[in-house]
């Protein structure tokens, strides 16, 4: 466990209290980066699970009384409630809070947020890019964030000081913190998270559409590959069909590109080109070296026989 950290914030309120939420919730309370924690939520049962589990100093169903006096509003609400969560929250925000929030997808939520929050009030994207399968505050803990990135996505308009004590706050949960555009952002997540998602849904749907016969081997056989699909494809379904619904744009390029990069395996395939396959499947390890070297995943151990 680390050392209680000096707070960083007087009073944080957290909107929404799910896997993001409560890991947030823990890792703060943990690490000492907030004398209060004030915690909301959409519904009566996530709360009483939330208390019960001694995640915050304060709890309620209103997001409005969390926010009051709050220096730090998180908003860990699914993408396609955060416009709303934010106009219902703004005229009880203090001059001088800061709203953050951890949606997967950046340019929706500026563009969702602004406009919205008052004046004197400082918006600072951000995406903590770590999670599971797992929804709800049972499922989260405070390790989640240790040596995984954030991105940081502040406008123009963004205060420094503010995108400071944020960078700061994910910092002290034990991540590394990168500033970058949202468009830019929302590309890349496009590629290394939500196109991967999008491949697992759709390899685990075939294996649903199969007969039943089928489907039974599938599950009886299914070696690594299939079921590290199945975890991914467990994810929470209203998250992922925000974060379509809010990163349209990039998601249609790269299944774009993805489409064309799989008819180019087919026809090589088809019409046995060897060399071709060969060539395709050999390129691709660079990366896989590259994930390793820059220390985003251990590298790999033979399997013993
Ligand atoms: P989750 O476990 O399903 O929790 C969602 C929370 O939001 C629940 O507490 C839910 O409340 C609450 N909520 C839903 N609608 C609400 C509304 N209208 N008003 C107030 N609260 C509302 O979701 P999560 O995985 O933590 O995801 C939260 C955010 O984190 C999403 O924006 C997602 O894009 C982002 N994110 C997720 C991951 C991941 O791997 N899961 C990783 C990085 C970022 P009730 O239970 O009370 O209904």
């Amino acid at each position: 466990m680390s050392q209680p950290n000096k707070p960083i914030f007087e009073r944080i309120a957290i909107i929404g209290i799910g896997l993001i939420g409560s890991s947030l919730a823990r890792a703060v309370r943990e690490r000492g980066l907030a004398d209060h924690i004030a915690i909301a939520t959409r519904s009566s049962q996530t709360l009483e699970k939330a208390e019960k589990l001694g995640l915050g100093d304060s709890y309620t169903t209103d997001a409005v009384k969390a926010v009051a006096d709050a220096d730090l509003v998180v908003l860990c609400v699914p993408l396609g409630t955060i416009g709303a969560v934010g106009k219902a929250i703004s005229g009880s925000l203090k001059n001088g809070a800061i709203v953050s929030d951890v949606g997967s997808s950046k340019a929706s939520v500026i563009k969702d947020l602004d406009g919205v929050l008052p004046d004197g009030v400082h918006l600072v994207p951000a995406h903590p890019v770590a999670g599971t399968e797992f929804s709800g505050p049972e499922a989260g803990y405070a390790s989640l964030f240790n040596g995984h990135w954030c991105v940081l996505t502040p406008t123009a308009k963004t205060d420094t000081d503010a995108v400071k004590k944020v960078r700061a706050l994910w910092e002290a949960c034990g991540m590394k913190v990168e500033e970058m555009d949202a468009d830019h952002h929302d590309q890349v997540l496009a590629i290394t998270s939500h196109l991967p998602q999008l491949i697992a849904y759709t390899i685990v749907g075939t294996a649903t559409d199969m007969e039943d016969d089928s489907k039974r081997e599938v599950m009886k056989y299914s070696a690594g590959g299939f079921r590290d699909f199945t975890r991914i494809a467990a994810s929470d379904p209203v998250m992922w069909r925000d974060v379509c619904l809010n990163n349209k744009d990039a998601i249609l390029d790269i299944l774009g590109r993805f489409g064309e990069d799989l008819n180019n395996l087919q026809r090589a395939i088809r019409n046995d080109e060897g060399d071709l396959l060969e060539t395709m499947f050999s390129r691709t390890r660079e990366i896989r070296s590259g994930i390793i070297e820059m220390g985003q995943d251990k590298p790999d151990i033979k399997p013993e026989d």
